[in-house]
């Protein structure tokens, strides 16, 4: 879980205060404070939008479409349907289901681009039907936003942007400012201000996750090839100094192989330092006496990405309990699922696989139940809706079932 310092929590409480108090004059300020860019206006125009495909690969542009297709095809698959059902009493119950009207999208930024949180994000929100979806992004030192994220947006029709990033783009979501108008729910990734924000206006707009730092366990019989092991151990740890990466194995030589494999290929990477941080803190290998063993911790652990790199994967699918997402055989790493198999990146952490889900489409709902009675169907259950009111000392609910056969109703229309 993030770590929220008293220096962090004084700092993004006086940012709250300011946007509260002084809207888009504060975004300003603080923008120049942290992004050390003057901005002339937070919206981001329909030109710049348009000019950032030139800044982008041809390539880049048509990786980031099949991302695209692959994300909406799965996500379409959990689209849910409104119901009604007819009773045999002749009423009927039903529920509907309603996108929710406005969506914030935080995109991190400023010193690395993530259009793959674009889509990620966005796609499930436009899929459910959210009709306003606004995404911000810290801007970069020449004071835009990063043009693979402004590409990425527009691919899946994003056209409300802003460049503001931090602590203070949650409040502003939150809040409302002049330029910014106050949405329902706030989802996407960010540094520990950002997360701590999100955390602090939960419950005044609903938020995605507090997404903790990233998580990957690896379950591997004796047969699997320790240079896939080792390359998807640093994918994770590379992400951040706290992340995790974690083998567990029944074989000694195969976590002897990993072992001398991660510091040849650490060798390498241009972000040793963080992977190395990370596997000197979080490293673990892990020796079992059986594979049973190993299931049993991964589902103690309950990890965000979970690797089954042993024979037949499919089998030991059921002995699953608690993961994010699951990856089955040596030819499915884990980056598949943070760019491009259509599954959603942004996954339970911290352990929090045992009780919470991937986004999804549901993210971007809400569900409203539906009860109609007739006179005859009320007049059938009324005797034990009267006696269950009773129990409960609830005079008014029995009355509201009771007066509408009293004699006299009808005569008190108007
Ligand atoms: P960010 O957009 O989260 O934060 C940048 C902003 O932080 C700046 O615009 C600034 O306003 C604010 N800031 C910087 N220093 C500050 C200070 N001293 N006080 C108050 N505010 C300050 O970008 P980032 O910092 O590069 O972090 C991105 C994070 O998102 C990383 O932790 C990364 O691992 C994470 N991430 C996660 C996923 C995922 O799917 N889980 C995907 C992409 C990125």
């Amino acid at each position: 879980m993030a770590l929220f310092t008293e220096e962090i929590k004084d700092s993004v409480g006086e940012i709250e205060r300011m946007v509260q108090s002084r809207g888009d004059a504060a975004l300003m300020a603080l923008t120049e404070k942290f992004d050390g860019v003057k901005l002339e206006s937070l919206k981001v125009s329909e030109e710049a939008m348009d000019e950032a495909f030139v800044n982008v690969s041809t390539d880049l542009l048509i990786a980031l479409e099949k991302a695209k297709e692959n994300i909406e095809k799965y996500h379409r698959k959990q689209l849910r349907e409104s119901f009604f059902t007819r009773e045999e009493n002749g009423g009927m119950l039903g529920q509907m289901i309603t996108p929710l009207k406005r969506v914030g999208l935080y995109v991190p930024g400023g010193t690395a681009a993530y259009p793959s949180s674009v889509l990620m994000n966005g796609i499930p929100a436009a899929l459910a039907g959210v009709k306003e979806i606004v995404l911000i992004s810290p801007p970069q030192q020449d004071g835009k936003i990063h043009p693979g994220v402004l590409v990425a947006a527009k691919l899946i029709g994003i056209t409300e942007v802003y460049t503001l990033g931090g602590a203070q783009g949650i409040f502003a979501m939150t809040y409302g400012t002049e330029s910014i108008p106050k949405v329902d729910k706030i989802v996407g990734p960010g540094n520990v201000y950002v997360t701590l924000a999100k955390k602090m206006v939960y419950g005044q707009v609903d938020i995605d996750m507090i997404a903790g730092p990233s998580e990957i366990l690896i379950i591997a019989d004796k047969d699997q090839n320790p240079a896939f092991i080792a390359a998807d151990l640093l994918s994770q740890a590379e992400h951040d100094p706290l992340a995790s990466a974690i083998l567990i194995t029944p074989s000694k030589a195969l976590g002897e192989a990993v072992l001398k494999e991660l510091e040849q290929q650490q060798q390498n990477l241009q972000r040793k330092d963080i992977t190395q941080t990370a596997l000197e803190n979080q490293g673990k290998i892990i020796i079992t006496e059986t594979l049973e063993e190993a299931f049993h911790l991964s589902n103690r652990f309950a990890p965000e990405h979970l690797e089954l790199l042993v024979e037949d994967p499919m089998s030991h699918l059921p002995k699953v309990e608690n993961a994010g997402c699951v990856f089955l055989g040596p030819y499915s790493p884990e980056p598949l699922g943070d760019y491009y198999a259509g599954t959603n990146h942004t996954l339970p952490t911290s352990g929090s696989a045992k009780y919470f889900s991937p986004l999804s489409v549901d993210d971007f709902i809400k569900n409203t139940s539906l009860v109609y009675y007739t006179k005859e169907g009320l007049q059938r259950a009324r005797k034990d809706i009267e006696l269950l009111a009773d129990y409960e000392g609830l005079e008014a609910h029995k009355k509201a079932v009771s007066l509408r056969f009293e004699e006299d109703t009808e005569d008190r229309k108007i």
